[in-house]
């Protein structure tokens, strides 16, 4: 059965790749099957946010190729820190703005957080995945969601070349690193969408 991921966010799709690499599934991307989706995420959850995307790609991808076994995969997936509410959590690839580079939206997020002691650094990087199944073209797939997290401190500079977004302030105190300081398969081990998307899998046996 093919898994298409809906995600055009490269990153994303490398870890998705990495983690899901062993499955005898293929994972291709939304580009790879030639449908493009950019769905609104209007939810006030993760897990309802994964569900709206994976749902907008599957409508287009029951189109371009109907009666055909096919799982439409998506995950949507934040930055919760305790210390601001819960900030940047469900808006966090919007947080400052789409378009502001990751740099700067760690360096404010870095100058909030300066007078916030250690122990109430707390945050955790959460992950839901969805997945809908299409067997046969059904008219009404099932519908699958996991959600996993990864939990740690704001660290207070910025480290780290791995991984992506927010992994330079992201401070895990078991390795005494940012999860872009540690290797990715290392991530990919403890990650919220390492373990959101291993969760999956077991679903789906
Ligand atoms: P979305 O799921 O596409 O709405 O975007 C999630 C956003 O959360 C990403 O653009 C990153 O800013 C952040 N994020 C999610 N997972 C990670 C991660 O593993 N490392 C760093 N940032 C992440």
């Amino acid at each position: 059965m093919k898994i298409i991921f809906a995600t055009g966010n490269e990153n994303k799709l490398r870890e998705i790749r990495e983690i899901m690499g062993d499955l005898a599934e293929e994972v291709i991307s939304m580009k790879e099957a030639g449908v493009y989706v950019d769905a609104d995420e209007t939810g006030s959850t993760f897990a309802e946010n994964a569900q709206i995307k994976a749902q907008a790609c599957a409508d287009l991808v029951r189109q371009k190729f109907p009666g055909q076994d096919i799982i439409v995969m998506a995950d949507d997936s934040g930055l919760v820190i305790d210390a601001l509410g819960g900030e940047p959590g469900i808006y966090s690839a919007r947080y400052l703005g789409h378009d502001t580079p990751y740099p700067e939206k760690n360096r404010r997020i870095l100058e909030r957080l300066a007078d916030i002691p250690e122990e109430k650094r707390t945050a955790r990087f959460v992950c839901a995945v969805a997945a809908v199944v299409m067997r046969g073209g059904n008219a009404s797939p099932e519908t699958l969601v996991t959600q996993e997290t990864m939990e740690g401190r704001i660290a207070y500079e910025i480290a780290g070349e791995n991984g992506f977004g927010y992994d330079p302030i992201f401070y895990l105190p078991q390795y005494g690193k940012t999860s872009a300081e540690i290797s990715p398969e290392e991530k990919n081990a403890i990650s919220h969408r390492g373990k959101a998307l291993r969760a999956m899998r077991e679903k789906l046996c």
